[in-house]
């Protein structure tokens, strides 16, 4: 009966919208520490920077770019919670639906340097092991703590974020191959980020 123990990522982020950045880092990290699974779990209202769209438009965007790979699913927990979208909470509720499981959890270079700010941090280091990729443009700064398990994984460079996206959106450039087809088609549909073309 000697059961494996699910090993399980965690990828938060705004995906506002997601591209091929956050793919190849949670494809990067699932081969690296054999994870069986990846969970995109989209923000709510994120507590550091207004999202351009709603949760909805981001949710979905999201389950599009991630629906061909049978190890990526993405959860609604953090959009269906009301308010202000925590680390911890993210994490004690995949905990609780995955109670056997060990549990990664992915972030840029960007993110993780932010991680002594994060809100109840003492109470975040056991839920997981973090592991932080490297990202272009951003040099990665570990937090000086014995109490966190820290991974790092130098990944493929794509010097791509949602905010370089939404701006060439904006000014009618292409964002083929930086995002996933059906997240171009999806934003020309809705013409978010003032795409009119
Ligand atoms: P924005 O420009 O709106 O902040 P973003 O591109 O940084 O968007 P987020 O949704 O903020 O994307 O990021 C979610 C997670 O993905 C964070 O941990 C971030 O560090 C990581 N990430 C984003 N882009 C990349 C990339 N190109 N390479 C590696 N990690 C990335
Ligand atoms: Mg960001």
């Amino acid at each position: 009966m000697n059961q494996k123990r699910p090993r399980i990522g965690v990828m938060g982020g705004t995906f506002d919208p997601i591209h091929n950045g956050h793919l190849v880092a949670a494809s990067e990290v699932a081969d690296a520490f054999q994870l069986d699974e990846v969970i995109f779990v989209p923000t709510g209202v994120p507590w550091h920077k207004k999202a351009v769209s709603s949760a909805e438009h981001r949710y979905l965007m999201t389950v599009i770019a991630t629906a061909a790979n049978p190890s990526f699913t993405v959860s609604r927990v953090d959009v269906d919670r009301p308010g202000v979208t925590y680390t911890i909470d993210t994490l004690e509720e995949v905990a609780k639906t995955y109670p056997n499981a060990d549990l990664f959890f992915i972030s840029g270079a960007d993110a993780i340097a932010q991680i002594l700010v994060w809100k109840d941090i003492e109470k975040i280091w056991p839920l997981a092991t973090f592991v932080a990729v490297s990202r272009p443009g951003h040099v990665l700064e570990l937090p000086d703590t014995e109490q966190a398990a820290i991974e790092v994984l130098e990944v493929p460079a794509l010097a791509i974020s949602s905010t370089a996206v939404r701006a060439r959106v904006t000014a009618g450039k292409p964002i083929w191959y930086l995002v996933p087809d059906g997240v171009v088609q999806y934003i020309a549909k809705h013409e978010l980020y003032g795409a009119d073309n």
